[in-house]
């Protein structure tokens, strides 16, 4: 969900939400929910919410809506980035994004708890304790690089080694955040060759240069699966801390 679809309760005044996209919403829900009766396990339902400066309060609300309403596996929460149309969105105080942060992390709380129901003790604690360890570090990557590059990551990011992002034609980015790098039919549509592309190699050194830490989920999550520091040290210390 790029804004709330759902009409938070109590009812808003505000005049961006849609009632109209709340019905949408709740209907794509109960779709998803007729086909995860089929496919159990096998399909996830999560809600994405974009953090805006115009939604930020109401957001607490829209947790509890969709926890009691939308039957997901998972709600997760993403400040926005990028270049919006209007660039005041972006003006969510840190402040507040951390307060919100902390008053989410109930519900990944409880979406661990329905998600991860293992027999064995320690096997459901671990994992239930491996997720909320994930969000909180996540929110803190966040935070601490909204809306610019902040603070950075505790670890080096990834884009370009082990994420691409191809664009409906063929484009090619290391994120969305960053200038293309060419484009898959100047490659016969090879993957291969596009990968072994100079452009490739060295958009990951300019990255490395740049140091344009964002506040981008994906990135940071791919990123920290393949650093030990995050995985064994920033991952564990978020879970002790919370998530800001
Ligand atoms: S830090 Fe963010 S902007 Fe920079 S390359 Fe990674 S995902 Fe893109």
């Amino acid at each position: 969900m790029r804004r709330p679809l759902i009409t938070p309760t109590p009812p808003s005044k505000t005049t961006w939400t849609r009632p109209a996209n709340d019905r949408r919403a709740a209907a794509t829900f109960e779709a998803l929910g007729r086909c995860k009766a089929r496919w159990g396990r096998r399909l996830w339902k999560n809600a994405n919410t974009v953090i805006t400066a115009d939604n930020a309060a109401e957001l607490p609300a829209l947790a509890a809506h969709v926890w009691e309403n939308f039957g997901c596996d998972g709600h997760y929460f993403n400040v926005i980035r990028g270049d919006p149309k209007d660039p005041g969105q972006k003006a969510v105080p840190a402040a507040e994004l951390r307060r919100l942060h902390r008053l989410i992390a109930d519900y990944e709380a409880r979406y661990a708890a329905r998600m991860f129901d293992d027999r064995h003790r320690l096997v459901r604690w671990f994992k239930r304790a491996a997720y909320a360890g994930t969000l909180a570090f996540h929110h803190r990557t966040q935070a601490a690089n909204h809306p610019g590059p902040g603070d950075g990551w505790p670890m080096p990011c990834t884009a370009g080694e082990t994420i691409l992002v191809i664009d409906h034609d063929g484009g090619v980015r290391a994120c969305e955040l960053r200038d293309r790098i060419g484009n898959l039919r100047d490659h016969g549509c090879d993957f291969a060759a596009m990968w072994a592309d100079r452009a490739r190699t060295d958009e990951v050194a300019a990255i490395a240069a740049d140091r344009c830490f964002c506040s981008h989920v994906c990135f940071i999550h791919d990123s920290l699966r393949h650093s030990p520091r995050a995985l064994f040290a920033e991952i564990p210390l978020a879970w002790l801390n919370g998530p800001g």
